[in-house]
């Protein structure tokens, strides 16, 4: 392995450097002026100053900068790579953690604070792995990119959207690693399995406009009222069961988890899967296997009324909806059509982003590369596939033709049930030995790949 300072030294570093991301609380509440990631860019910037790496940052409305940092490969025609983090996190109160979230604690080799595992801790393990590589004179034969960038946690505006569309170059790698998989699963054969996120739905939000008749609250019998309407679309939302879709990622995933028959037979069936995720009393597995094999619609928001005394005419609903690969607006539109049946004329729909899952193959030589860097550290793991639920900046990178996994190696420390608890949850932490096993991952897998 490359590098001019010990394993020890990096981790030591790499602890320190996630807990000043943390500590600089780069909070992304949707708005323009929050996040100001500005501070934690000028941090990376400096930290990798001086171990010969080209840098540029990149800030399109003032406090969003996005970092690029680039260690020139040899070979113009061998393949290139992006290690893609994000600065900004979502809020946290306070009031409800066990430690203070933003003060980065370090107890009992844990590291507790918002952002610890979505995702400073993948920056900051990406950070240092591309120092290390690039002190020790690790010169790549393709090119290797580190970018950390503002604003994914509100649709990527000012961060990896605008990259990839005004600086594709930086971004529009051959390869792209960014966040989420990696925790590992022990199968029943003792084996580990290690989640590569290959794919992910996509995001319909949409906005209904249930309409009524105005009229006087005294005398609600017979009127129009948009209220009631709109509690029966919201019924029928939460009531409707469209068929489960079994594709390739989850039939690979499920398949090579190594899970005992009683739970991969149900979960591989599709006459067997909805009640089987009905009735499993592990709460966590049944909602995620059901959303991966389901395009999902769950409705979120609700305004409408004027008055106490005055019968509604107009009630606004918004619906989150997560569509599986290989459905479009039009297949969204006619389950909707399907959902609100003789309430149809009754209700506008209005799409507020039109996003189709994405997907990478997974048959490449990234996937066999990340499989050889993770034995070193899991001897004799498999990695699988798995299409995440929720939305990363890899989309934006799978746009511009690159093939983006998310992926980081986790110690067993922290399991499936609660690493999906803390995404956006309260106590978020990571524990330094995952820390560890992330940064010499990358390093090991810089140098199969880009050598
Ligand atoms: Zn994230």
């Amino acid at each position: 392995m490359p590098g001019v300072v010990s394993e020890t030294a990096r981790t030591h570093e790499v602890t320190e450097l996630l807990q000043n991301l943390i500590r600089n609380a780069c909070v992304n509440d949707g708005t323009r002026e929050s996040g100001q990631e500005r501070r934690s860019a000028d941090l990376l910037a400096t930290y990798l100053e001086g171990s010969g790496a080209d840098m540029e940052l990149y800030e399109p409305s003032p406090g969003r900068a996005s970092l690029v940092a680039k260690l020139e490969g040899s070979d113009p025609s061998a393949p290139s790579l992006t290690l893609l983090g994000h600065t900004d996190v979502v809020p946290a109160n306070p009031d409800d953690w066990q430690r203070d979230p933003f003060a980065a604690e370090l107890v009992d080799g844990v590291v507790w604070g918002r952002g610890a595992i979505d995702m400073l801790d993948l920056t900051a393990t990406m950070a240092t792995a591309f120092r290390h590589l690039s002190l020790s004179g690790f010169r790549p034969a393709g090119d290797l990119h580190y970018v950390a960038v503002a604003d994914e946690e509100a649709l990527s505006t000012f961060g990896a959207k605008w990259l990839c569309r005004h600086k594709s170059d930086e971004i529009g790698t051959d390869y792209l690693i960014t966040e989420s998989g990696g925790f590992p699963m022990e199968g029943t054969d003792g084996y580990v399995r290690l989640p590569v996120v290959t794919g992910e739905k996509g995001v319909f939000w949409c906005v209904l406009t249930v309409k009524g008749t105005p009229g006087h609250g005294s005398q609600p019998l017979r009127t129009d009222n948009a209220l009631v309407k709109a509690a029966e679309v919201v019924r029928r939302i939460d009531e409707y069961r469209p068929e489960a879709e079994l594709h390739e990622a989850w039939r690979r995933f499920i398949g090579g988890l190594g899970l005992p028959a009683e739970l991969a037979e149900p979960l591989l069936d599709p006459a067997r899967i909805d009640r089987f995720c009905e009735e499993l009393p592990l709460l966590g597995l049944a909602r995620q296997a059901h959303a991966c094999t389901h395009t999902t619609m769950a409705p979120t928001v609700v305004t409408g009324g004027t008055k106490t005394n005055v019968i509604p005419d107009r009630v606004r609903l918004d619906v989150d909806i997560r569509s599986l690969p290989g459905w479009d607006v039009s297949d969204v539109r006619d389950m909707l059509d399907d959902v609100l049946d003789d309430l149809a004329d009754d209700v506008e729909v209005e799409f507020r982003s039109e996003e189709t899952a994405t997907t990478s193959p997974i048959d490449t030589p990234l996937w066999d590369a990340l499989r050889r860097a993770s034995q070193r550290f899991y001897p004799g793991a498999l990695t699988v596939p798995f299409l995440t639920t929720g939305a990363t900046d890899a989309r934006y990178a799978r746009a511009l033709g690159t093939v983006a996994y998310g992926f980081g190696l986790h110690s067993p420390a922290i399991g499936f049930e609660q690493y999906g608890a803390m995404f956006h949850g309260v106590d978020e932490r990571v524990d330094v030995e995952s820390l560890r096993l992330s940064t010499e991952m990358w390093m090991a897998l810089a140098d199969d790949f880009l050598t």
